[in-house]
């Protein structure tokens, strides 16, 4: 059964004229006059919708900066009368949202830290139950779609309808560039899910680094998200948490001016018979694809049979890194990227095994 969640519109709950939403603001409320000001300057940059700040800080380790906790509420209450903009805030328990709904917070996220844990979650719903708010759900640490849509289940069912996803990447353990690697696909499913449901980019969570912002933003628009939370700070090099990717908010302005918002439709003809035109041909090529994958497996089985009846593993690791290594290879000169064919052999070679140890046990069974 196809999960459904009641989400009301964005437009609904935030008015921002067709453009993508923008959020921003420091990754944690300081002091009252870094605060106040990053707000200040956000705000004149005439593109901002809400302000962000983090006032409970989730830290991976003791001892970092914690965040201001309650002494940062009537900061919030004095930029927001200065500014006239809404702010958000991370919650993650429920005192968090008592307190947070106290001093006029409008909007409250789930942080990734949160989002893992479904004790948590509940919790949170539970103490919104009755409240109407709107509630931000950022992706889990840890890539496991279903932890994000049980967040939202959780949510929806404690009856907040004004809801979006914040996607902010994953830890995996692999090396990257990325301070958190997006996985785009995994926004892309949860979007398939529920095409109702908002997605932002927090390309900051993502990148880690200031230099890595620009194209992360851009790859959000792309994918046609419905807006962006960036860290903003006065003076990012002496930030408590969060330096290496917070930007001024004049560095922001110049990242908005330098986004390009494509439309997702266009009304001229001939653009659209030429985009029917390639997605017939992408969509026999798809055919091949997948006629050439299964006449692989076809080999792969046939493979498994020899090496059952002389009793070899089926795991060979120098076969394995031969075919690895060249078929990366091959794929860089054919001009793609080196990632993409390594991933795709990746998953080709799981369910080789898989196929393979199916064939062995057949043979136990039968026997
Ligand atoms: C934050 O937004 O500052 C934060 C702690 O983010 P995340 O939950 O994505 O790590
Ligand atoms: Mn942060």
């Amino acid at each position: 059964m196809k999960p459904e969640l009641a989400v009301e519109p964005l437009e609904s709950w935030i008015q921002t004229d067709g453009k993508p939403l923008i959020i921003a603001g420091p990754c944690s409320a300081e002091t009252e006059e870094q605060l106040c000001e990053t707000a200040r300057q956000l705000k004149e940059l005439g593109a901002v919708h809400v302000i962000r700040a983090g006032v409970w800080k989730p830290r991976t380790r003791p001892g970092s900066f914690e965040g201001m906790g309650k002494a940062a509420l009537p900061w919030i209450q004095r930029a927001k009368a200065e500014t006239g903009l809404p702010f958000a805030v991370e919650v993650a328990t429920p005192e968090h949202i008592e307190l947070a709904l106290k001093y006029g917070v409008d909007i409250l996220w789930v942080g990734a830290r949160t989002t893992v844990n479904p004790f948590n979650v509940q919790e949170i719903a539970d103490a919104l139950r009755g409240v109407d708010v709107p509630v931000l759900v950022k992706n889990p640490v840890n890539p496991d779609l279903a932890l994000w849509v049980g967040a939202f289940e959780r949510i929806a069912g404690a009856g907040i309808t004004r809801m979006a996803a914040i996607h902010r990447g994953f830890s995996t353990g692999e090396t990257s560039k990325y301070r958190n690697v997006p996985m785009w696909q995994m926004a892309i499913e949860l979007k398939d899910m529920f095409p109702q449901l908002p997605i932002i980019g927090d390309p900051s969570h993502m990148a880690g680094k200031r230099a890595y912002l620009q194209e992360l933003a851009q790859m959000a628009m792309d994918l046609n998200y419905d807006g962006l939370i960036v860290e903003s700070h006065i003076d990012p090099d002496k930030a408590w948490s969060d330096a290496a990717q917070q930007l001024t908010p004049a560095a922001f302005g110049e990242m908005l001016d330098h986004l390009q918002i494509r439309q997702v439709e266009s009304q001229n003809l001939e653009f659209q018979g030429a985009m029917e035109q390639i997605r017939a041909k992408i969509d026999n090529i798809d055919r091949q694809l997948i006629e050439v994958l299964a006449a692989r497996m076809a080999q792969v089985e046939k493979l498994a049979e020899y090496k059952r009846d002389n009793n070899v593993t089926v795991f060979q690791p120098d076969r394995w890194k031969e075919v690895h290594e060249t078929r990366a290879k091959l794929g860089k000169k054919m001009g793609l990227y080196p990632e993409l064919v390594e991933e795709i052999y990746k998953i080709i070679h799981m369910e080789s095994i898989r196929k393979q140890t199916e064939v062995m046990n057949s043979n136990i069974q039968n026997a």
